[in-house]
């Protein structure tokens, strides 16, 4: 891409509104526009990396075996008075009525829809284990909408059902799914610590929240300091592979990891006083084990190998797309603005022409840019007739992992300059050696 042809409205000056970093930084940016209270416009940029976020999820989904599909954000109240929430949610639901008078609602979850759809389409054990997933839109009507994306009102969300015939089943889907975000957090460049949670209206008894240590996060947390050496990495798992994935569950969860929900004084105080920690941290995903809830509530059942009729145990799981995109930053950037990980960066790198318009200059940077390109990679150039010193502050804010910088000083020796966003580090290197650096 190119700036000149980009829609990159950047803010030179502070929002207001902005109580912390992650917003102040997605405004500035020229990521996303408020457009009410609690609801954005995606902006190019904030789009970008929204969708590169949704792409590791999609991918890590596969891996683990979940199936997606994608289901109305406009629901029949109907089906959610069979489960009784229709009058429990209270008012984060959003309750509209139609023109003929019929209560319908903007999803705030979906166990219903996707309950309803299976127990018109399964009917027999031989269909089971299903996880069937969907990144949609929610609308939940929160009292307090603030931080930008991260406490929005419509927000992105992965929501992910399982459907097992057995407790025991339903479990391991339960474990799948931890490993499974546990990979997923890990590639968009974050450690999200599993801690023990409380289930609140989507019901149940097991339940982990996934949380990125941060100050402005809105759950206080109390974990002993150990966890945070634990990294999943690059191992590779077989995810039908109940004892693998009960293994990583223990590993992950052993230790005293909680939020303020479930803290446990007496048993937190059981950890050595050095490694306890309370701190602050940004709810980004959750899994629930809820059993028969929904099932026995609304008829969904299958038929066992001896032909009985049984209800299907269920979980959900979700990730907050949208809010990810704010943890990802307050977990990353400095003075200057966001420094993107690898993996979710909306651009690979970003090429400074010091001065557009010089012909050699131009040359190189179209060069550079082609081959880039040509390497499947996605550079964005500043092409803009701007002084240097605004293109380098452009290239901080929105921070991209790489920068080469292009001017005649330097191409008269045949070097161009790659800078590391995260490292700040500069080297001068011919155009070729910095496209490999890249690559
Ligand atoms: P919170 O405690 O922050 O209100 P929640 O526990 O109500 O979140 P869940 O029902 O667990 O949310 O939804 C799954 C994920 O969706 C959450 O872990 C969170 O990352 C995200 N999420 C929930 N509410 C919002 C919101 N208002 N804005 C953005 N993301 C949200
Ligand atoms: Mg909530
Ligand atoms: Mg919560
Ligand atoms: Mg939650």
């Amino acid at each position: 891409m190119r700036l000149s042809r980009y829609f990159l409205p950047v803010l030179k000056e502070n929002p207001a509104e902005a109580q912390i970093v992650s917003h102040r930084l997605m405004l500035r940016a020229g990521m996303i526009k408020q457009a009410s209270a609690g609801i954005y416009s995606w902006l190019p940029l904030g789009f970008k990396v929204l969708r590169k976020i949704e792409q590791i999820i999609h991918e890590e989904q596969a891996r683990a075996g979940h199936i997606a599909m994608l289901m109305p954000t406009i629901q029949s109240a109907e089906l959610w008075r069979e489960s009784g929430r229709y009058d429990d949610y209270g008012e984060e639901m959003l309750r509209i009525r139609d023109r003929h008078d019929r209560d319908i609602l903007f999803t705030p979850t979906a166990e219903e829809l996707i309950t309803d759809i299976f127990r018109a389409h399964v009917g027999s054990y031989k269909d089971l284990p299903l996880t069937l997933y969907q990144i949609q839109w929610k609308f939940r009507d929160e009292i307090r909408p603030r931080f930008g994306v991260m406490r929005g009102r419509e927000f992105l969300m992965k929501d992910g059902y399982n459907f097992d015939l057995t407790k025991e089943d339903a479990l391991h889907a339960y474990n799948r799914h931890l490993v499974s975000y546990l990979r997923t957090y890990e590639r968009m460049g974050l450690q999200a610590i599993p801690m023990r949670a409380d289930s609140g209206p989507i019901g149940g008894d097991d339940t982990h929240e996934f949380l990125v240590l941060a100050e402005t996060g809105e759950s206080e947390v109390f974990y002993d300091s150990e966890i945070t050496d634990l990294k999943f990495g690059d191992r590779e798992i077989d995810f039908d592979d109940h004892a693998a994935c009960q293994a990583v569950l223990e590993e992950f969860t052993s230790r005293y990891a909680r939020t303020d929900e479930t803290h446990d004084e007496a048993l937190f105080n059981q950890v050595p006083e050095a490694r306890r920690r309370t701190a602050r941290g940004i709810e980004v995903g959750q899994i629930f084990y809820f059993g028969t809830k929904y099932s026995d509530a609304m008829g969904a059942t299958v038929t066992d190998d001896a032909g009985t009729k049984v209800p299907v145990h269920m979980g959900s799981h979700g990730i907050g797309v949208s809010r990810l995109l704010g943890a990802i930053i307050e977990a990353s950037h400095d003075d200057k603005g966001i420094i993107w990980p690898e993996g979710v960066t909306p651009f690979h790198c970003g090429i400074v022409n010091l001065k557009q318009g010089d012909g050699e200059a131009d040359a190189a940077c179209e060069a550079l840019y082609a081959s880039l390109k040509a390497l499947g990679l996605d550079p964005l150039y500043d092409d803009r007739k701007e002084r240097a010193g605004a293109k380098f502050a452009t290239m901080d804010l929105i921070g991209l992992p790489w920068r080469i910088t292009v001017g005649p000083r330097g191409l008269k020796n045949g070097v161009v300059e790659l800078t590391s966003r995260r490292t700040g580090e500069s080297e001068d290197l011919p155009p070729e050696e910095a496209v490999k650096r890249i690559a």
